[in-house]
């Protein structure tokens, strides 16, 4: 891992801090609301789900097949990935040593990601390059997994959701999937949720949090709360 600037300096009082897993289904408002619990509460910052897309970026620039499961597992270890950490404490995922960007969401991505992720060798290069961030100290993380497998000892978990129509809503709104279409969401939460390795789904100690009809600002404020309480226990 690569870390920028000031990052070391990190302030004290968040090192050995608590890890905050934000999972459940694509265009739930998992990275809205965790980038604002990370701004508020000075925790890093983590999307799990950027890894999985740089990894399978890299495959497709290397003319690998996403959904032949032994070619993926076979060339997911050559692919050049790693972590940065700015000033603010947010990770950025590294492919080839640099952020790939706008690629990350595109639709060739969109639609290869999901037989990517299904691959047992490609969670467990995955997991093991997420966890290398917690060893600085407390973190916001998303994704599909956090809860159940990268961080299981979580003190504060959260799964996510809202409607499928308001999903998808969300997603062609805000141009974070690249315009992916309702049906091209609900088959990459369909593959995500029935994978035989880590599907989606709550922890059994993860709170249910519904955001259809909800303002953004409620949740992250009930998922604060929440992270309060825990830091309170921890200093007990
Ligand atoms: O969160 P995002 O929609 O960017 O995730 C892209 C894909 O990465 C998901 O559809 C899923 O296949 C995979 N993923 C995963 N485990 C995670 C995060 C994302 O399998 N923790």
């Amino acid at each position: 891992m690569r870390v920028a600037g000031d990052a070391w300096r990190y302030p004290a009082e968040t090192r050995g801090d608590v890890v905050v897993a934000i999972d459940g289904p694509a265009g739930a408002g998992k990275s809205t609301v965790a980038r604002r619990v990370a701004e508020r509460t000075g925790l890093r910052y983590l999307d799990t789900g950027a890894t999985y897309r740089a990894l399978t970026l890299g495959l497709l620039r290397r003319g690998v097949p996403p959904d032949d499961p032994a070619a993926v597992a076979e060339a997911a270890r050559t692919i050049d990935l790693d972590l940065e950490l700015d000033a603010a404490g947010r990770a950025t995922v590294l492919l080839d040593g640099k952020p790939p960007g706008a690629e990350l969401r595109s639709a060739e991505v969109n639609a290869a990601v999901s037989a990517v992720s299904a691959v047992p060798a490609v969670r467990q290069q995955l997991v093991a390059l997420q966890r290398s961030l917690v060893g600085l100290g407390g973190i916001v993380a998303e994704g599909r997994d956090v809860g159940t497998v990268v961080w299981p000892d979580a003190e504060v978990k959260v799964y996510l959701t809202a409607s499928e129509p308001e999903r998808a809503r969300r997603r062609a709104g805000d141009g974070n999937g690249g315009g992916e279409s309702a049906d091209a969401l609900a088959r990459r939460d369909r593959l995500d949720s029935s994978r035989a390795t880590s599907p989606t789904r709550p922890a059994d100690d993860a709170v249910v949090l519904d955001s259809t009809g909800r303002a953004v600002d409620q949740v992250v404020e009930e998922v604060l709360g929440r992270v309060a309480v825990a830091r309170a226990e921890r200093t007990r």
